[in-house]
């Protein structure tokens, strides 16, 4: 770890931007070259621990997707036709870059977002991770013969669509890029990518690496706002699939865009998941399931197990563990050794979890710890909040129903099996749940009939790279992660041949 990571936390933000200056690229990555936005505007990307700008980013435009469309276009048929081998090489290589450059990534990503360098690390290290696994279960594309008639030879192709233009949020920023490249480069599709504005800088450190190894024009990254570089890349007509993630209400949006053009879309929306404590279950498993992922990534986590729903008989030990778990979050500097928690990732951010402390207050839950704004030198100049626990919450008040994207944890008590679960479901949203107990027929039963795409026991959201992710409900539609997501990215085609023909 440099020296300056011990210092003051401007001057180590500072130098750390320096430091990372090497590895920023500011402009749209185009058909293999890295150029303006045709309007030549640029946008800040901010630091959220120092509320600094790190670099000043193209701003894309409709004319910018326009072209990157066009060049996706270009290289669609050339990259269709390679077949899994070559496609796997290229995935597999461009993981390898990643490798190869970690400490950049990391450093980039948690500049961007305010992640803890161990939490980006780990996560840029799962960025590779997943790409690996791409470039693996590529070679599982295959098509069937049917016998349904025996004059005839009928089989089925599966065919890349062409371009794809994907979508992605800030939380998971080289993560999402990953998950979303992966499945669409190992089914021959060719991609038009649009960043969050928030935090574009290890996309375009991706391309950078791209450049060698992705031909040119099958990876392209339109870096801007929504409106202005999201929604035309929605609208484009040669846009044949769209994948997105992020907050439903976009999701909405985007699945209007693509019904203009029957474009297929898969969506990855918010969460608002339960965890359930029963009386049987282990408390020291149910308390760091829902704390490692509620304080991780400072809770800006679709996953999150947002409402805890603990058993009368085992709440007051419980609070009092989750407490003392919560006080062991190390909020400060992200650059700092030994930090868990960093700011949220935008002023929007602060200003919506903020909101939501003062909502919870107000509907009547008793603030358990937390609530407020932590006071540190490391955390007095960026968007820091403090790990928050309410209690003695209803089900049906805001804080229990929409997502606060922020690490404040909501503790609903129960004791009548049926209506915890009535309740546990009663919520717009369906991405995940989780449980402590170690009965395992009761772990069963309540799996089958939680309505959520993920369901963990005495763990949470563990997703290694081949399990399936996604949402019931206004969660989403459609599943990463697996082998399945190849299905999504791949259209049918049926050829079926007369096979009674003679040809002499
Ligand atoms: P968001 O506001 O919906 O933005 C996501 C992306 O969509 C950004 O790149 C955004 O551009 C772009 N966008 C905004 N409006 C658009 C439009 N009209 N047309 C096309 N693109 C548009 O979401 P966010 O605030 O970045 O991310 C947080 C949300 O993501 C949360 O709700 C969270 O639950 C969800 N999420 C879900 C999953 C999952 O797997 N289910 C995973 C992670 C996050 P800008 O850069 O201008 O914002
Ligand atoms: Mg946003």
């Amino acid at each position: 770890m440099p020296e300056y990571y011990s210092g003051n936390v401007v001057d180590n933000h500072r130098d750390a931007i320096e430091e990372a200056s090497t590895a920023i690229e500011t402009d749209l990555f185009i058909g293999g070259k890295f150029r303006q936005s045709e309007g030549g505007d640029y946008f800040e990307t901010v630091d959220p621990t120092v509320k600094e700008p790190i670099a000043e980013i193209a701003r894309g435009q409709k004319t910018d997707v326009d072209a990157a469309v066009s060049a996706a276009a270009d290289a669609a048929d050339e990259w269709g036709d390679t077949v899994p081998p070559e496609r796997q090489e290229v995935l597999r290589e461009l993981a390898e870059r990643i490798e190869d450059n970690v400490e950049e990534f990391t450093l980039l990503e948690s500049l961007d977002s305010g992640k803890p360098l161990d939490v980006a690390r780990g996560e840029v290290e799962r960025a590779a991770e997943f790409l690996d696994y791409y470039a693996g279960v590529c070679r599982s594309i295959e098509g069937k013969q049917l016998p349904y008639d025996s004059d005839a030879l009928i089989y089925t192709r599966r065919e890349p669509y062409g371009v794809v233009g994907q979508i992605i949020p800030w939380n998971f920023p080289l993560v999402m890029v990953a998950y979303k490249l992966g499945p669409a480069l190992a089914t021959g599709n060719t991609v038009v990518m649009k960043p969050a504005e928030q935090t574009p800088l290890t996309a375009l450190r991706l391309a950078r690496e791209a450049q060698d190894v992705v031909p040119d024009g099958v990876f392209n990254v339109v870096t801007g706002f929504g409106e202005e570089a999201g929604q035309p890349l929605t609208e484009h007509p040669e846009v044949r699939k769209l994948a997105f993630t992020g907050e439903t209400t976009t999701g909405h949006a985007i699945m209007k865009s693509a019904a203009e053009r029957a474009v297929p879309v898969t969506l990855e929306l918010g969460g608002k998941s339960p965890f359930i404590v029963f009386p049987d279950g282990d408390l020291d498993v149910a308390v760091e399931s829902v704390a490692g992922v509620m304080y991780y990534n400072t809770g800006q986590s679709c996953d999150a197990p947002s409402r805890v729903f603990v058993h009368d008989d085992v709440r007051e030990e419980f609070m009092e563990k989750f407490i003392e778990r919560t006080h062991e979050e190390v909020v400060g500097d992200p650059l700092r050794e030994g930090t868990t928690m960093g700011p949220l990732a935008s002023e929007a951010q602060f200003d919506k979890v903020t909101s939501y402390l003062d909502v919870g207050r107000d509907e009547g839950a008793t603030v358990e710890t937390g609530g407020g704004i932590p006071e540190s030198e490391d955390t007095e100049h960026g968007y820091f909040v403090e790990p928050t626990v309410f209690a003695e919450a209803q089900n049906d008040f805001r804080i229990a129903q929409e997502e606060i994207f922020g690490p404040v944890e909501t503790v609903i008590s129960w004791s009548d099996y049926d209506e915890m679960i009535r309740q546990a479901n009663d919520t717009e949203f369906g991405l995940a749940a989780g449980m402590a107990t170690n009965d395992v027929s009761l772990a069963n039963q309540t799996a089958e009939k939680l309505e959520a795409g993920n369901v963990w026991v005495n763990k949470y959201a563990t997703l290694p790279p081949g399990t399936p992710f996604g949402g019931y409900k206004q969660s989403g539609i459609g599943r990463e992660h697996t082998r399945e997501t190849l299905l999504a990215y791949t259209r049918c085609k049926t050829v079926d041949i007369d096979t009674t023909h003679s040809p002499m």
